[in-house]
């Protein structure tokens, strides 16, 4: 059977199925005057699940850190939506439904209402949704949750996975993870994925039918494989599949402590991008030399007020400490369009990617602006950090926020408050027309970082977030690279440094290009950062250019990936 791979490696095990457990629910009217009995009922099944929900929000901060934690988080917005309850509270009091039958008829309505919807993200939400609904329908019926302890490790099947589910399962009995349905964006494939559990989902309804607890599967995460009662021939292959992914895996380990270098010794600036502190744990114990790019969102999503000066420089400080001296590289504010901040209250966009957000916002909102800016001059005080400026597109937004920029330094010398005063500035080249102007920008700045997950986006004319169109999405268009290159040489020839902080550098095929093409910094996500270096250390520059320019001269995507894929070999 064939699903998404959404979480590489392979497993080899027996099945241990999870059924979507079917709760009774009486659909009897009551009687008028069980109307306000129910609604206590609901309203205390509310708060109980609402402390469930932060209970288990806190396991799964300390089990796996606080980006998987955060999916409770929304888990609670939910429950705080007014409209969800008032909706609820009104199939009690018009409809006269038990409190139980009328969760379950507005979760199934909300539900609906997303089906409809052609986002993969949202459709996600769906099961967030049923999962919550699902709690309430628990508590107010008393029915427990159904033990998921196995004595094996083995391959768990389900229809779907929520998140309590995954909650509940302890990762180290889980060898794989195959669902009918589900999306490479669920919670429990994003935990997956940061566990190095196998996962194959959206297999397809046939799945149940075919699968009985206990039989042997192949879960191929790789190739999106699900294979029933394998035979032994294809069961020997795949152990050597095992075995070779394993020995690649031991290889590429070996680089935790070797320094980035290619083959003739030459020192490459290997960085990560971090969203939170604990991806800078990851990337430090990967012998990451720095971060090129921290995503400062993470302080702003989900709360009801932007996060104080105070709050922001401790982070930011701490941070900078964290790294000892190495290079932080903190990206302002880069918000609004597809990534919504409830506090702002901003109307809903027809094209979000093109509207009003990033730098477009804070030079707007300086109130927000200065807030995070004195907070980065404060803290570059106490460390080697550096600002960058996201979604530049004119030399006038670049001197527009170094206006903004100098106002703070000027209040903060005036109260006496320390900051470095030679504190580098950069901007994201992610817009096609700042790498088309990026001689005049290269005057005006310390350094460049090419930002080329919306640069691709932008250039090709391609939602990065829609999967229709995902086939488009390439860094490989040769447009792509000869708008990185221009955007190199411009930087060079302005005497100012070049790095990359979009997944495009910690791309394996594309490495030779970007070093052969003098690329001076790669920032990547930290699960690239050991495969990178181990890439490194085959190339010279030399040989390294010689390839780049070679790819320079070919004419379509298909070509160059060929081309590439052949000098990685
Ligand atoms: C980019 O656009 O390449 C980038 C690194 O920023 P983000 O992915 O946060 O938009
Ligand atoms: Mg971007």
């Amino acid at each position: 059977m064939r699903g998404i791979a959404a979480s590489p490696g392979i497993a080899i095990g027996k099945i241990f199925i999870i059924n979507e457990e079917k709760l009774e629910i009486s659909q009897d009217k009551i009687a008028e005057e069980r109307v306000i009995a129910e609604l206590d009922i609901l309203q205390g099944a509310i708060e109980k699940t609402k402390q469930e929900i932060k209970s288990l929000k806190e396991q799964t901060g300390k089990r796996l850190g606080p980006e998987q934690a955060e999916i409770f988080a929304a888990h609670l917005m939910f429950l705080e939506d007014p409209e969800f309850i008032a909706s609820i509270k009104s199939e009690i009091k018009k409809n006269k439904l038990r409190a139980e039958a009328a969760v379950a008829r507005v979760a199934d309505r909300f539900i609906q209402l997303l089906a409809t919807v052609e986002d993969e993200y949202l459709l996600a939400r769906q099961a967030d949704i049923r999962d919550v609904g699902q709690r309430i329908i628990r508590i107010i019926s008393g029915v427990g949750w159904k033990s998921l302890d196995f004595n094996d490790k083995m391959v768990i099947v389900a229809k779907e996975l929520t998140p309590s589910d995954t909650a509940r399962l302890n990762p180290e009995q889980v060898l794989a993870l195959v669902t009918a349905e589900g999306s490479r964006t669920s919670h429990a494939v994003i935990i997956a994925r940061s566990l190095g559990i196998p996962a194959v989902v959206g297999v397809g309804r046939e799945l149940l039918a075919e699968v009985s607890n206990g039989s042997e599967v192949i879960v191929d995460g790789i190739d999106g494989l699900v294979l029933i009662e394998p035979s032994e021939e294809r069961k020997a292959q795949y152990h050597s599949k095992i075995k070779s992914l394993a020995e690649e895996q031991q290889r590429v380990n070996s680089y935790q402590d070797k320094k980035a270098v290619t083959r003739d010794g030459e020192e490459i600036k290997v960085v990560g991008n971090i969203g939170n502190l604990t991806e800078l744990e990851h990337i430090l114990a990967r012998g990451g030399e720095g971060i090129g790019l921290f995503r400062t969102e993470f302080l702003y999503l989900n709360r009801e007020q932007p996060p104080s000066e105070e709050e922001q420089f401790s982070v930011y400080k701490l941070t900078a400490e964290k790294l000892k001296g190495k290079p932080l590289i903190i990206r302002t504010l880069d918000i609004g369009g597809d990534k919504e901040l409830s506090f702002l209250n901003l109307p809903a966009e027809e094209n979000p990617f093109l509207g009003y957000r990033a730098i477009r916002l804070c030079l707007e909102r300086t109130d927000l602006f200065k807030v995070q800016l004195r907070a980065i001059l404060k803290a570059s005080f106490y460390g080697n950090i550096k600002v960058m400026y996201p979604m530049i597109s004119s030399l006038e937004e670049l001197r527009a926020a170094n206006r903004v920029l100098e106002n703070c330094r000027q209040e903060l010398s005036a109260a006496g408050i320390n900051y470095n005063p030679g504190l580098e500035i950069g901007v994201m080249i992610e817009i096609p027309a700042a790498v088309v102007i990026a001689d005049l920008l290269a005057k005006e700045v310390d350094f460049f970082s090419i930002g080329t997950n919306d640069l691709i986006q932008y250039t090709l004319a391609v939602d990065r977030t829609n999967e229709r169109v995902a086939d488009l999405y390439t860094p490989y268009h040769p447009s792509v690279l000869r708008l990185i290159r221009q955007t190199i040489d411009a930087g060079h020839q302005a005497g100012i440094w070049v790095g990359m902080c979009g997944e495009a550098a910690g791309d394996e095929l594309l490495l030779p290009f970007l070093l052969g093409s003098q690329l001076d910094e790669f920032s990547m996500s930290a699960v690239s950062i050991l495969r990178i270096k181990e890439l490194l250390a085959r190339w010279t520059r030399k040989e390294a250019a010689v390839l780049a320019e070679r790819v320079m001269e070919l004419s379509s995507t298909d070509e160059v990936r060929a081309y590439l894929a052949k000098s990685l070999r």
